[in-house]
């Protein structure tokens, strides 16, 4: 695709979250025009911040009973899935784990086959990276929740069709809305491209604020790119840290204190 098309296509997408994020939080009555907590901290955050955090970010998360309930509504939805021939291979479906009320949110692409066995998302080596890098955040695997785009694991890891993303994609969309966290982080190329609506490559990206929905959304290497190319460790800890400043400026403190 030509510069010109993709930079197009990039910019309709932009727009496309702009007026679905001023069109929910307009119709909430959130008051519109910068935060002034936020512009504060504007030069600490990355790349794309002032846009997505002019408006002043995202509305409070429903309580904890609330959430909890609304995510198993989704689950039971989902149920014992044969909407797709993933369902034929798998040994679990890997709806997602951790805190219902989680202010953050970790969206990988799908399950691997330690995932399938558990039926839990990032218990593989790529997940056992990615619970240190939310460790060194100051959270933990109990404080944040963690799922991926696809629930069923593709045959031999292979990338998802996209019949199987039209599939699995509605859920993840209702899972979002009933954990409605503050900040997303989209872990890796697939996870980036479904919740932003970019064909962007991941290298420009990646530590750029985007929207999914109105809520805040980092993306950023996957853990099992990481485990390739261990260099890049050092640029995810920056998008990481970018994510930390956002949260601070909602008033948002991990349980413990982040690396240094
Ligand atoms: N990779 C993913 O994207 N998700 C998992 O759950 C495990 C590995």
């Amino acid at each position: 695709m030509s510069d010109t098309r993709e930079e197009l296509r990039e910019l309709t997408a932009q727009f496309r979250t702009r007026l679905s994020w001023s069109g929910r939080w307009g119709a909430l009555g959130v008051p519109s025009g910068p935060s002034p907590r936020f512009t504060e901290v504007l030069p600490e955050l990355s790349a794309g911040a002032e846009e997505v955090f002019a408006d002043g970010c995202v509305g409070a998360a429903p309580g904890e009973d609330g959430a909890r309930s609304s995510l198993q509504l989704v689950r039971d939805e989902l149920g014992d899935c044969t909407r797709c021939r993933l369902s034929a291979g798998r040994k679990n479906i890997v709806f997602g784990v951790g805190n219902p009320s989680a202010d953050l949110v970790f969206v990988g692409e799908a399950p691997g086959a330690d995932e399938d066995l558990q039926g839990e998302p990032f218990v593989g080596a790529a997940g056992q990276l990615l619970t240190k890098m939310i460790e060194a955040m100051g959270f933990s695997r109990d404080t944040v929740y963690i799922c991926n785009v696809i629930k069923c694991r593709p045959p031999g890891n292979r990338n998802p069709e996209s019949d199987e993303v039209a599939s699995c994609e509605p859920f993840l969309k209702k899972q979002l809305a009933a954990l409605r966290p503050r900040i997303i982080v989209a872990l890796g190329k697939f996870a980036a491209h479904c919740l932003l609506q970019t064909e962007t490559p991941i290298t420009r990206l990646r530590g750029t604020w985007g929207t999914y929905e109105g809520i805040a959304t980092m993306p950023t290497f996957h853990p099992a790119y990481l485990l390739r190319s261990p260099d890049e460790k050092r640029v995810v800890w920056q998008d990481l840290k970018a994510v930390l400043a956002a949260l601070k400026n909602l008033g948002i403190d991990p349980p413990t204190a982040p690396r240094a």
